[in-house]
Formats: structure tokens, sequence, C-alpha cells
């Protein structure tokens, strides 16, 4: 479905990725963790070919990623970020449908989509004339979800979803979202730099460290034998808060 060969990408310092490898099986969750700088976001941005890498190649779809293919491939990945990246001066309606009016999709086809997405979604049908700025966090990266899944993509890049969520609403859009990919059985590849997060959602995770992958594999396996001791610390680090809370309340 998605695969990284060897794959540099520098900003003139330090490079950012420096030689990934990996693969993204399909209609699996696959989860980027690591350290805030890891690479992470760099590595989403590649797939979703709004930056080029320096070195090496992405396959996307049984072919390389490369600038004159890019718009059809384009068109079958959903792409979202933390804060939703919605346009301020379209409605969610506009927001939503904006590619598919672009592709000439009329009326009768956009609009039982949008219905059909508010539902899966559960974002109120008045909500649809509304504008970005009067909408909560919560609402406003509800749309951005259906604004990625509206041309039905093969592949959906989440950058931090939920990073942005107060604790409560985050964790009711983690159930609804992983109820979501189950049923749509789409390959997901997501960022987030909570374990916790991670080990919720993901059939795989991917720990990066300074633009390298340090362990792939799945969760259990992950924090039950971790090859490095990065990772058992990377784990440790983010089991101490909860081990705070259950001290407080035990
Ligand atoms: P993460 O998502 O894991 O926090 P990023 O992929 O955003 O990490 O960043 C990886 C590294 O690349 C960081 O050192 C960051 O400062 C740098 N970087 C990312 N984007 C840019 C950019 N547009 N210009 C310069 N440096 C960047």
């Amino acid at each position: 479905m998605l695969r990284f060969e060897g794959v540099w990408k520098g900003y003139g310092g330090a490079p950012a990725l420096a030689g990934v490898d990996l693969e993204v099986p399909e209609a699996r969750t696959t989860v980027l963790i690591g350290p805030s700088g890891c690479g992470k976001s760099t590595l989403l941005r590649l797939a979703a070919g709004l930056i080029r890498p320096d070195r090496g190649r992405i396959w996307f779809e049984g072919e390389p990623l490369r600038p004159d293919r890019l718009r059809p491939a384009r068109l079958r990945m959903g792409y979202m970020i933390q804060d939703g990246g919605l346009f301020p001066h379209l409605t969610v309606r506009d927001n939503v449908t904006l590619m598919a009016r672009e592709l000439g999709w009329p009326r009768d086809r956009r609009e039982p989509r949008l219905a059909e997405l508010a539902e899966m979604v559960q974002l109120p049908a008045d909500l649809l004339a509304r504008y970005p700025i009067e909408l909560s966090g919560g609402q406003r990266q509800r749309v951005a979800l259906m604004r990625a899944l509206m041309l039905d993509p093969d592949l959906l890049l989440l950058d931090e979803p939920l990073g942005a969520l107060d604790p409560m609403i985050r964790f009711e859009l983690q159930r609804e979202l992983k109820a979501i990919f189950a049923r749509l059985g789409k390959t997901v590849l997501l960022v987030t730099h909570d374990l916790a997060e991670a080990v919720f959602f993901g059939h795989r995770l991917v720990l990066l460290r300074a633009g390298q992958v340090v362990q792939q594999a799945a969760p259990s396996v992950l924090l039950a034998r971790p090859t490095e001791p990065f990772v058992a610390r990377f784990v440790e680090a983010q089991r101490e808060p909860q081990r705070v809370l259950l001290g407080a309340v035990g």
C-alpha cells in the first residue's frame, strides 16, 4: 500500500529523516510515535506528497510517488492535521465538498455523501452551514475527518488528529474514530506522541528517534520486548504519569 525505501529528508541542518524503511500494511492502523522532533510529521508530509524526499523512494499502491503522478495519488489519500486545517472562509459543507466540487461531482452525488459522512461522525446536520470558527474543537475535527473521507480514499494520513482536544472530548473521539476505521477497513497511518493513544489505535507501532525507526512491532511486542534501551525509556516515561495517578486514587 505505502512503502518508504531509504528515505532521507533534511531542512538545512541535521536530517529530519535519516534513512527510513517502512512498510504500511493495508486495512490496518499503523501508528508513528516518538519524542517531539523525531520526524513523525515529516514522514506523514512525505507520504502525502506535500514535500519531496532528498534521497530514497516512496511507493504508493505499487507506483513511486512522483511529482508527475502526485495528483491522482493525492485523490486516493485523506490527510488530517491537529487543528483540522479547515478553510476559515468556507462553511462546513463547502470545506467538506471542496475537492468533490473541483472534480465536478454533481450536487445529487455530493449531498448524499455529505449526509452519510455527517451521520458517520455524528455531526448534527444544522452545523453544515456554519463556519469553522462557529464550531467547538471536537466538532472541527469531526468536520476535518469528513473532509478527509469525502472521496472515499484508500489511505488516511492523520497527524495528531486529537492532539488539540481536551481529555474528555479526546477520549470520546478516540473511540468513535477507532470504530470508524474498523468499519471502513481503511489503511491508516496516524501520528501521535501519546503511547496510550498509539496502543489504543495501532495494529502496528513504529517508534522513531532522531529521524530513524528504532523499533516497529505490534503494541504488545513493543511494550514487552523493547529492542533498545531507548524504547524501554520511552515506554517508562509515558507510564510514570499513570502510576502517579493510580497512586493518588489508591
Ligand atoms: P515530529 O512530528 O516528530 O515532532 P517533525 O517531523 O515535525 O517532528 O520535525 C523533525 C525535525 O525537522 C525537527 O528537528 C524539526 O525542527 C525539523 N523541521 C520540520 N519541519 C521543518 C521545516 N519546515 N523547516 C525546518 N525544519 C523543520
